[in-house]
């Protein structure tokens, strides 16, 4: 597999008729088209313990359509590892392209049924030494730890406001811990009624971490995780009609509309915003045929 590199793109517009107010965008979307920007760095540590630990097998959890499980599949099969993933309901009847992907990286599947799903119910065979656990989305400590590779990697230390998507949280309480004193991480849920949420944040986090400065901004979710109205659609034309940045309809189209949203609402100027691009364009194949310009 050929890892592409990621870069900061300049001056997007944000679509919001704020004169002179632009945004530069982290393209992790262009690392990979399967373990697209945030998963590549979220699984990083994960990954490395688990080879430490001699592990061979690891097991996650996730949906039909999760970025995080086919991520685990192509990151597993680059580190020779087996896979499992333990997936939420019964086998459907036709497979998800996510489905599709993760198996022909290799992944073995085992569907459980939602009640033991939610109770992360992980069946006996699966419970070995040669087992290695990776939460659902990837939520935990090395997640985050992984993720403030992001902020290093990449010369971010003049921006004063930095936008991610926010799933599990991971990925924002990793920018949150590599933060620098006067940058301000801002947090776009996708999932609706996550009154948890900030929680889960500050669970990763040390105290000092906790002070800070960071926020979500809960209003930009379009109903629910995987949701989306043709407004949605539209500004995701309409976006890369203009910056030629494709987007995907279950994490950045909404974070982009937010953060076009958010920055007309408050004033940013004088602000040097930066958005992260998290990849997930992969979800978009679950979308009917004709609805993207690309
Ligand atoms: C998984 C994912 C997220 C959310 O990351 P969390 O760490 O779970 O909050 C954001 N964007 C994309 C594209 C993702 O695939």
């Amino acid at each position: 597999m050929n890892l592409h590199k990621a870069f900061i793109q300049k001056n997007i517009n944000l679509m919001n008729d704020i004169p002179g107010l632009t945004a530069d965008v982290l393209r992790l979307d262009v690392i990979d088209e399967v373990i697209s920007g945030n998963k590549w760095y979220k699984l990083k540590k994960y990954i490395e313990d688990a080879l430490k630990l001699k592990k061979k097998i690891i097991v996650t959890f996730g949906g039909a359509f999760s970025n995080h499980i086919v991520a685990t599949a192509a990151a597993c099969r680059l580190n020779n590892l087996e896979c499992v993933g333990i997936i939420r309901g019964e086998e459907p009847q036709k497979w998800s392209h996510t489905l599709i992907k993760a198996k022909q990286e290799g992944m073995k599947m085992v569907f459980i049924s939602r009640d033991d799903y939610r109770e992360k119910k992980i069946p006996v065979e699966l419970l070995t030494k040669d087992h290695y656990l990776i939460n659902e989305g990837g939520y935990g400590l090395p997640g985050a730890e992984g993720i403030t590779d992001i902020l290093k990697e990449f010369d971010t230390t003049n921006y004063s406001d930095i936008f991610c998507a926010v799933g599990t949280g991971t990925m924002m309480a990793g920018l949150i811990k590599a933060s620098l004193p006067g940058q301000q991480i801002t947090g776009i849920p996708v999932l609706k009624n996550m009154p948890g949420i900030e929680n889960e944040i500050k669970a990763l986090l040390i105290p000092e971490e906790r002070l800070k400065a960071f926020n979500l901004v809960d209003h930009y979710h379009f109903n629910g995780y995987a949701k989306y109205s043709q407004k949605l659609i539209n500004f995701m034309n309409d976006f890369f009609d203009i910056n030629q940045i494709p987007l995907d309809f279950v994490y950045t189209g909404k974070l982009f509309f937010g953060v076009s949203q958010f920055t007309k609402q408050n004033n940013f100027s004088g602000k040097k915003i930066l958005i992260v691009h998290s990849g997930g364009l992969q979800g978009n194949l679950s979308l009917p045929k004709g609805k993207l310009m690309f």
